[in-house]
């Protein structure tokens, strides 16, 4: 029995897992990004929360043995610390698996948000029987993983798979990590914000541009070609780089504009592959949707 915990800027996500699948699940608003205490303190309640469901709902058919912790920021996987998380600051720096592990006596990691949704879609999601999966998420930021051999590639210092930050145009968009021409840019809520007003003179949220496309708002559908020809760039590049057999796009983004963002992706990025057996490489939407970062987590202790 494990137990998997995401930990993002809007909600915290957890599920319960046994022999690899989810008996329960439980998702709340993240309480707050600015106090570390009181952040803790829901993230134990939280642990607890699961403990007791794992018990009173007679679905402790084997002991608690770990508790998997994914964030939205770079994590130090050998050294088990958070880096410098974007989004949820307080958590820099912070060793939170051992912080975690000390109050429950249970064995706890930690692990990039990206990395947990990539390794989740390849043993229950999109990229089943796979052995090489790429993954990319596009939400507020632009984040991924890869994953070998149901393995996930961390590199030297864990912070391998950090699509976000591919730049595909260095005299391109200004993005928050302070570089230019970022998938990020183009790709997170913000840059879909920013090409939606090179077409309206407004900004327009994701999922009200993908509502007026699929009314059949020309200008909508012009704009999402738009961010998917971005999106395309970015996927050739991954794929020259690790010839992956698939790439999975998952993130809320993704998931709203389906079809009207991978079309044009998936065009743009075949016109950009050098190798022709290579322009075959599969691009999918996730299938595992808003807990595949909890679901990885729990399975970190899948072996
Ligand atoms: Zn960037």
């Amino acid at each position: 029995m494990y137990i998997g915990i995401d930990i993002g800027g809007t909600n915290i996500k957890g599920v319960l897992m046994n022999n690899g699948k989810v008996v329960a699940k439980i998702q709340h608003p993240t309480q707050s990004k600015t106090n570390k205490k009181i952040l803790l303190e829901q993230i134990f309640k939280y642990i607890e929360k699961l403990i007791k469901k794992s018990v009173k709902g007679g679905l402790a058919r084997s002991p608690l043995a770990g508790i998997g912790v994914g964030v939205a920021g770079p994590v130090d996987f050998e050294n088990q610390k958070i880096l410098n998380p974007p989004n949820v600051v307080i958590l820099k720096n912070l060793e939170l698996g051992k912080i975690i592990e000390k109050k429950f006596k249970i064995k706890t990691i930690i692990e990039n948000d990206g990395h947990l949704m990539t390794l989740a879609e390849t043993i229950l999601g999109a990229g089943k029987n796979k052995n090489s999966v790429v993954g990319i998420t596009l939400g507020t930021g632009v984040g991924g993983g890869i994953v070998m051999n149901k393995k996930i590639i961390h590199g030297k210092t864990g912070t391998a798979g950090e699509m976000g930050h591919m730049s595909i145009d260095r005299y391109g968009r200004k993005c928050s990590c302070g570089s230019r021409g970022c998938l990020e840019a183009y790709l997170g809520e913000g840059g879909i914000r920013k090409t939606s007003y090179e077409f309206f003179n407004k900004r327009i949220r994701s999922y009200d541009l993908h509502q007026m496309a699929r009314k059949g708002n020309s200008k909508a559908i012009q704009a999402w070609k738009e961010v998917g020809k971005h999106l395309g760039a970015g996927l050739a590049n991954i794929v020259d780089m690790f010839n992956p057999e698939i790439i999975i796009v998952g993130g809320g983004i993704a998931r709203g504009a389906g079809e009207l963002l991978m079309n044009p992706a998936k065009k743009e990025m075949r016109k950009n592959i050098l190798s022709k057996s290579a322009k075959k490489t599969s691009v999918v939407l996730a299938k595992l949707n808003e807990y595949a970062g909890a679901i990885g987590a729990g399975l970190l202790f899948n072996k």
